[in-house]
């Protein structure tokens, strides 16, 4: 949807960066969302036409997509990680431990609560793994 999204979008209901509600270039009818050309996407759906409207550089979609694409590698190794100190911890009471960081390679330590079974786990680079699950 990116690839054809206006840059000035700011959310539906409210004024985007040019002072306009997105709404108002049509007749608000139901659907409205899909006609107008803030959002891109819904290919086959007639959109409704915008003077200010100015789309992103190919360069700059290709940064979002790889930051997505890096965000999402990320959120599958942190969930893999989690989920083998789970089936490392299974059936024992509360356990600390402590292991290398799939993020950085350093020190990172983990809390199994025997309890309800969440999971508290802090690297120690900053701005690395810091959850509680
Ligand atoms: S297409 Fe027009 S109304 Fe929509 S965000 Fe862009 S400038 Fe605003
Ligand atoms: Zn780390």
């Amino acid at each position: 949807m990116i690839r054809k999204a206006c840059r000035y979008f700011k959310g539906s209901l409210i004024s985007c960066e040019k002072g306009i509600v997105p709404k108002s270039l049509t007749n608000g009818e139901v659907g409205w969302m899909k006609k107008v050309p803030c959002v891109g996407g819904d290919e086959g759906i007639e959109k409704v036409g915008c003077s200010q409207f100015q789309g992103f550089t190919k360069e700059e979609i290709d940064k979002m997509e790889a930051e997505v694409k890096k965000s999402s590698e990320r959120m599958k190794r942190i969930s893999q990680f989690i989920e083998g100190i789970r089936e490392k911890c299974k059936g024992k009471e509360d356990v600390l431990g402590e292991c290398v960081c799939p993020e950085c390679g350093k020190k990172l330590k983990y809390r199994v609560s025997g309890y309800n079974r969440h999971i508290w786990a802090c690297c120690e680079t900053d701005d690395c793994i810091n959850f509680m699950e």
